[in-house]
């Protein structure tokens, strides 16, 4: 989506190196440029075409403190942006097409456009995998979810299927279980890839059922999710599931392909890696924050948080390198 009222960046003189440049525009990203906006460090915001992230796909969000009555996904991300301008953090609405942490000052392109900078905050988040169907796009936010957490009160003694067979499909069924009325777990093979206990305490939910070595063909629903389309692989019998809800739990792909060769990542799911409890990089003056190093919480409060820590990490870095810590918003630490 293109940003309505971008503040686009003008006449960047190549020579300007910034304090701090973000990556990515969504809820970690928003947070860490608001955060180092405050602390005067004139953040350079590279948000991406798509900017605002997975909550671009959410409609309704009611678990972010602070919004009462609930709020939409699409709005709350227009909101932390706006915050962030508000401060005067400047965004770049471009996809970032390489980066060269092996100098500083660090360098960062867009197309032949080049940026430089002292610190970095990688925050390009994750996407939740699809199942790649247009009747599921259509239908996102309208029934289709990636996020049980977010999303299972909306299902409350209703009929839902959750499509993969790892432990987030498990994980997404069982927690399911405690609203829905009926729960279907819809797995391509007759394997689990999830771990024996998870699968073991699924079965044992009574709410929960398996359609096996089966695949999710269509999402029917006019305006809303009202059905599901099932293909058994192995006979190719096609079966209409009612259901009210779609949980697409087949994993997630952190946005890391950039940093490849220069970010220390987990080498199967690509994840970055950051030190103990800081948002520190394998490059001193590059920190990551959000989803793109989170694959265990994943909820937008606490990519936020960890925004915030990012850009507290960054001034308490930058400060230190300049040789006047104490000046940090951030304690010194011990
Ligand atoms: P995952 O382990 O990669 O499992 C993805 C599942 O979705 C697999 O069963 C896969 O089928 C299926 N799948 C993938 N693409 C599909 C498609 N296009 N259509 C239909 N099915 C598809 O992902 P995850 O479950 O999100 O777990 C990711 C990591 O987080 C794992 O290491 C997991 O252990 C961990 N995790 C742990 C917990 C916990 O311990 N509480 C909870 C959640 C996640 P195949 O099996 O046929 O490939």
């Amino acid at each position: 989506m293109q940003s309505e009222n971008s503040t686009e960046v003008k006449e960047l003189e190549s020579n300007d190196v910034r304090e701090v440049i973000v990556i990515g525009g969504a809820a970690a990203g928003y947070t860490a440029a608001l955060y180092a906006a405050r602390a005067n460090m004139s953040p350079l915001v590279f948000e991406g075409v798509n900017w605002g992230g997975q909550l671009m796909i959410t409609s309704d969000v009611e678990n972010y403190p602070g919004y009462a009555s609930g709020v939409l996904g699409p709005e709350m991300m227009q909101d932390f942006r706006s915050q962030a301008e508000r401060f005067g953090a400047e965004f770049v609405t471009d996809d970032v097409t390489k980066v060269d942490f092996s100098e500083r000052p660090f360098r960062v392109w867009v197309g032949d456009d080049e940026y430089r900078a002292e610190s970095v905050i990688v925050a390009t988040g994750a996407n939740a995998r699809q199942l790649g169907l247009e009747s599921e796009r259509t239908l996102q936010g309208r029934g289709v979810s990636y996020c049980a957490v977010c999303d299972a009160a909306f299902f409350r003694d209703r009929t839902v299927v959750v499509v993969g067979g790892g432990d987030s499909a498990m994980e997404e069924a069982t927690f399911l279980a405690k609203f829905a009325s009926k729960v279907t777990v819809v797995h391509r093979r007759d394997v689990f890839r999830a771990s024996p206990i998870m699968v073991d305490r699924a079965r044992a939910t009574e709410k929960i059922e398996f359609v096996l070595d089966s695949v999710v063909e269509e999402v029917l629903g006019d305006g809303v999710v009202t059905g599901v389309v099932v293909r058994n692989v192995k006979t190719d019998e096609r079966t209409e599931v009612p259901a009210d809800g779609l949980f697409v739990a087949i994993g997630h792909d952190p946005n890391t392909e950039l940093f490849k060769g220069q970010l220390d990542m987990d080498p199967e799911s690509g994840y970055l890696i950051t030190k103990g409890k800081t948002t520190e990089t394998n490059i001193p003056g590059v920190f990551a924050a959000g989803d793109v190093q989170d694959n265990v919480y994943r909820q937008a409060v606490t990519a936020a948080g960890s925004g915030c820590m990012a850009a507290l990490d960054a001034e308490r870095w930058l400060s230190a390198e300049r040789g006047h810590l104490l000046d940090a918003l951030a304690a010194p630490r011990t």
